[in-house]
Formats: structure tokens, sequence, C-alpha cells
């Protein structure tokens, strides 16, 4: 891996690229940028709205199971500083100036010759009265699965809307969190894109086996409480 040396003479001639988003795809760049020897013509600033510096979001659920932010990072605490690179993480970009080439965020205003936007994708939350009280919760980043343990510690009961991938991987996590868990699904079948009936209820009987209640062909209307669980 090249490190590059960048002095004050040649970052006069640099150009300044900004990449939005340290997400997985957007550390790859970083990396390909350090690697290709790049970072010679370029000058590197990555703004991460997170908290944490890039980690493998694919295996998120290990959170749940021992592993720790620190092993799910992608790389060295100190490789975007002794890489030359910028990283300002916790920092979001709430502006685009295309017109002056700057991006904005609540701390300032950033000049940029190049601009590459690896900003993912959020949850989408559907708009079901209700879905903005406490405990209601998505599950896509470190600090999601933060809240989701800090709401489970007072809770006996949790419902994960959405019988896909991630709904069954929330669901898994929930029981490991030691709640009584149901998934709730539109479709007749779990993970309606991936797999057909038969696979459906293979899916079901694996998922119930672990303790989990599925409820399918069910469209969520409210959210509110009920007998067996209460607002937190
Ligand atoms: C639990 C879970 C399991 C998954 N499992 C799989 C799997 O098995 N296989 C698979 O292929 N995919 C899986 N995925 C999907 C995979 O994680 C994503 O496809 C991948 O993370 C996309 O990378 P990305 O860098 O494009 O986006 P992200 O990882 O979402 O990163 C984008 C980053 O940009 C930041 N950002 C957004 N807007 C701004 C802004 N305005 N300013 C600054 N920063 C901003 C976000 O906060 C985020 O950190 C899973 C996802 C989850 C949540």
């Amino acid at each position: 891996m090249s490190t590059p040396t960048v002095n004050a003479s040649n970052m006069a001639n640099q150009a300044k690229l900004i990449i939005i988003g340290n997400g997985m795809v957007g550390h790859h760049l970083v990396e390909q940028l350090v690697d290709g020897g790049a970072l010679e013509h370029y000058q590197v600033t990555v703004f991460g709205e997170e908290r944490h510096r890039a980690y493998d979001r694919v295996h998120l659920s290990e959170y749940f199971s021992g592993r720790d932010a620190e092993s799910l990072a992608l790389c060295e605490p100190d490789y975007y500083a002794t890489s030359g690179v910028t990283l300002r993480t916790g920092e979001a970009v709430i502006e685009i100036d295309r017109d002056a080439q700057d991006v904005v965020t609540d701390q300032g205003r950033y000049p940029y010759d190049k601009l590459v936007l690896a900003t993912g994708s959020y949850p989408f939350v559907p708009p079901i009265p209700g879905n903005d009280r406490d405990g209601c919760l998505v599950y896509r980043t470190l600090d999601d699965l933060d809240d989701i343990r800090a709401a489970a510690e007072n809770a006996t009961n949790g419902v994960v809307v959405g019988g896909g991938l991630l709904g069954l991987e929330a669901a898994n996590a929930l029981r490991g969190l030691n709640l009584d868990t149901a998934v709730v699904e539109f479709a007749s079948r779990l993970m309606p894109m991936q797999v057909d009936n038969e696979g459906g209820e293979l899916l079901r009987e694996k998922i119930e086996s672990l303790g989990v209640q599925v409820l399918t062909e069910r469209a969520t209307q409210r959210i509110e409480d009920g007998d067996a669980s209460h607002h937190l």
C-alpha cells in the first residue's frame, strides 16, 4: 500500500476532491485512490454523517453477538491520517452549492473541484401512525443497534415490521435480546422477493423454530400500546 507524500508545494497543484459518505463504498473509493497513487493529484476530504469511521455494515448483526465497533471497522484508526486523507466523521453535508462549488455542513463550507456522493441509502419507514414513537427504531447503523439494545433493556416484546432479509436479521437480534418477538409481513410469505411459496413455508418453519412468531398477510395499520406491551 503506498503512502503519498504531500508537501506544501504539491498541495497547491492538487485538486480538492470531496467524498460525501464514509460507508463501505466511500471507504473502498479511498482505498482505491490511495493504492492507485491518486493522492498526488487530489487533496481528499471525506464527510461521514455517522460518528464511526467506515465499518462492515453487511456484518452489522454480529454487533449483537459479540463483535464491537472496532472489530467491524474497515481500517485501522489512523489509516486516513497516515494516508493523507482528511476524514470528518459525525459531520453531515446538508447542502451542495454547485455554483460556488462548496459543500456545506453545520460546521462550515468546504470548496471542491470534484465531488463524489457515496451516501448509500436510508431505511424506508412506512407512513404508519405511531411510527415516530419512542421505541420505534430502524436497523441500519451501529447507533441504531445501540438504541435497540437500550430499548430492549426495559421491554418484554419486540415486533419487526417487514419480513424481508433485514427484518429477519432484526428479529433474530431481538430474540437474542430475550424479547418475545413477532415479524409482521404484508405479503403471504417471508422474504417474498427471494423465495417462492414452498421456500416461504420452509422459511416460516425455520423462523418459528427460533421462537419468532410469524404473521404474514398483515398490513400494519397503527403502532400503539397493547395489552401485552406498553409505550416505554
Ligand atoms: C443489517 C444489514 C445487513 C446487510 N447484509 C447485506 C448482505 O448480506 N449482502 C449485501 O450485499 N448487502 C448487505 N447489506 C447492504 C449493505 O450494507 C449496503 O449495500 C452497503 O452498506 C452499501 O454501501 P454504501 O457505502 O453505498 O452505503 P452505506 O453503507 O449506507 O454508507 C453510506 C454512508 O453515507 C453516510 N451519509 C449519508 N448521507 C450523508 C451526508 N449528507 N453527509 C455525510 N454522510 C452521509 C451515511 O451515514 C452512511 O454512513 C446489509 C445492510 C444491513 C443494514
